[in-house]
């Protein structure tokens, strides 16, 4: 019944990488944001096309996402971003994968476990200059880089920082967290302690803050086509590399007055003729989109009619209708003429990123362009 398909065009996704290439330049290492299964793209298939474009690392969020990249034999460096339990950290040891840390406990448990490994862990400091979220304290980090440096089983490879605001317009509490690491890095390299990597910017400081860039960046958004918000200066050109479409699975006309899908919360106002398609908030197209949304079928945009339902969405598609049965309905992607995943999110009062990570692992995602 369900003829839902995800395109994903790998070529917008290499290209968008030489995109952010372009304006960081040719010697900040690139960090590829692949947690969340590549932002709802499929992380295997964008790490293979990443590999391949010369990304330096792979961003990940979670040692279930460091094993499937390494299961399907991704070789570049991994980077979890985020903490893991200390029944995890074996496995991120033994996955070399290298590891965000932010306080004295989790990187002792590195320290033992890569004891036991025979392995050397690689640690990243982070430290919160603003986010809230994990990080040691300013205070913290010289003692903590310290006790990394001094551990035979472990390398300090970085120090790193995260921004809230950084697709802002408001300048002044970003500006001082990169002056506050700055101050923190050096505070470091002053005991002779050197990471190679030191990073901070996420694609909204990509875009504003180019003093940010250090020696390696970590975008996500950028590489999937879009921009982190209205307020970032739009200086990249990007191509989404998302399509989400359904086939146009009924047609039927109806009379003036004829309720349209639960709650009866439209009614036609003429004889008009009513597409069903085969999607709904099932497959992670928001139900908020209900009598706002369009949809492109044959280059035209037909409103959603009636309130999205859980496999199927209705449009009225006019009384002398162009559109034929099991044509194809594009719900959103990269052709200008219909709506983009921003548009879907604007309407949705959410972020790009929730739409595209939002999308039902059910429907199969199909690869198009250099895989
Ligand atoms: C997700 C994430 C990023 C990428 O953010 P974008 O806004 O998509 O560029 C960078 N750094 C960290 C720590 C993240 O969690």
């Amino acid at each position: 019944m369900r003829n839902t398909a995800v395109i994903i065009y790998i070529d917008h996704f290499i290209h968008n990488i030489q995109q952010v290439r372009n304006l960081v330049g040719p010697s900040v290492k690139i960090c590829a944001s692949v947690k969340a299964d590549a932002y709802g793209h499929g992380a295997v298939a964008l790490a293979r096309a990443a590999e391949r474009a010369g990304i330096d690392f792979l961003g990940i969020a979670c040692p279930e996402e460091g094993a499937e990249l390494r299961n399907a034999g991704i070789r570049l460096p991994l980077l979890m971003y985020g903490l893991c339990l200390p029944e995890e950290i074996p496995r991120v040891v033994d996955l070399e994968i290298s590891a965000i840390v932010a306080d004295a406990a989790g990187i002792e448990g590195f320290a033992r476990s890569a004891a036991r490994q025979k392995k050397v862990a690689r640690l990243h400091l982070k430290i919160d200059t603003g986010m809230g979220r994990i990080g040691c304290l300013p205070e913290q980090a010289l003692s903590l880089a310290k006790q990394i440096a001094s551990s035979p089983h472990l390398i300090l490879e970085g120090l790193a920082t995260h921004f809230p605001i950084s697709d802002e317009a408001d300048r002044s509490f970003t500006q001082r967290q990169i002056q506050q690491f700055l101050g923190i890095v050096n505070q470091i390299e002053k005991e002779s302690i050197r990471p190679p990597l030191l990073h901070a910017s996420n694609s909204g400081g990509i875009l504003q803050y180019p003093e940010a860039n250090l020696s390696m960046v970590r975008p996500g958004i950028l590489l999937y086509g879009y921009f982190p918000s209205r307020e970032v200066p739009r200086t990249l050109s990007l191509k989404p590399v998302m399509e989400l479409k359904a086939s146009v699975l009924f047609l039927k006309k109806v009379p003036p007055g004829t309720p349209i899908s639960y709650g009866c919360t439209y009614r036609t106002h003429e004889t008009t003729t009513i597409a069903t398609i085969g999607a709904g908030y099932a497959d992670g197209y928001p139900r908020s989109l209900s009598n706002k949304g369009r949809v492109l079928i044959r280059n035209r945009c037909y409103p959603i009619v009636g309130r999205v339902t859980m496999d199927q969405i209705m449009v009225d598609v006019g009384k002398d209708p162009e559109v034929e049965r099991y044509d194809e309905a594009i719900l959103f992607g990269p052709n200008p003429l219909g709506p983009s995943a921003e548009e879907v999110a604007e309407l949705a009062g959410t972020i790009t990123y929730e739409i595209t990570c939002g999308i039902n692992r059910r429907i199969p995602r199909r690869y198009i362009g250099d895989t």
